[in-house]
């Protein structure tokens, strides 16, 4: 039984008692009288046993398909863009996930069409799960929901204001970028 438990997050080597107030429990070790942490996670302390323990954080989070995460894009090519994510579902990640957005469809048409820019470096983007083929995550950004929440300017850094559906302006230099963006493009705090 836990009767007292803070939840206060730990790393592995992290101290977490001495060992003259606890005993060492599960996934702790002492260390000349310190406990210390052998896992990641949240301190448990048994007020009966006084036994002073580790549990790890949660479960382990796993995307699936029709998840939405949000993230920043740290690379773009011509048809996709690598995303590293943040949250999922609208909850801070704590694991180190990236995602490929798909951006085909979304470059412009074909032979002759004007390319636009869906996405570059540097914008937090709102994006659909579509698929865990091969154990990558497939990112969309087609839904009117998704796509680019927040960017900043490409020639003076400021934040961009939403202008139109598709496009950005600066306040500060003027200038205009094309994005696919998201319906609450520009809404402070950004809502993940
Ligand atoms: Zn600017």
């Amino acid at each position: 039984m836990k009767e007292s438990k803070d939840r206060m997050r730990v790393l592995p080597g992290d101290r977490v008692a001495v060992s003259e107030e606890f005993l060492p429990g599960a996934r702790t070790y002492e260390d000349s009288g310190v406990i210390r942490a052998l896992a990641a996670g949240v301190i448990a302390k048994d007020m009966k046993s006084m036994e002073i323990s580790i549990e790890p954080v949660a479960h382990p989070e796993l995307i699936k398909v029709d998840d939405w995460v949000t993230g920043q894009v740290e690379g773009s090519q011509a048809n996709s863009a690598n995303v590293h994510i943040y949250f999922l579902n609208g909850k801070p990640t704590y694991k180190d996930f990236s995602g490929m957005l798909s951006l085909r469809g979304l470059t412009g048409g074909g032979r002759g069409a004007r390319r636009t820019t869906p996405v570059k470096t540097g914008d937090v983007v709102r994006c659909r799960v579509f698929s865990l083929v091969n154990g990558i995550i497939h990112l969309s950004i087609d839904e009117p929901d998704m796509g680019v929440v927040a960017a900043l300017c490409g020639n003076c850094g400021r934040p961009l204001l939403k202008g139109s559906a598709t496009r950005v302006k600066c306040d500060e230099c003027g200038n205009v970028e094309e994005r696919k963006l998201g319906r609450d493009f520009g809404s402070a705090p950004i809502e993940p």
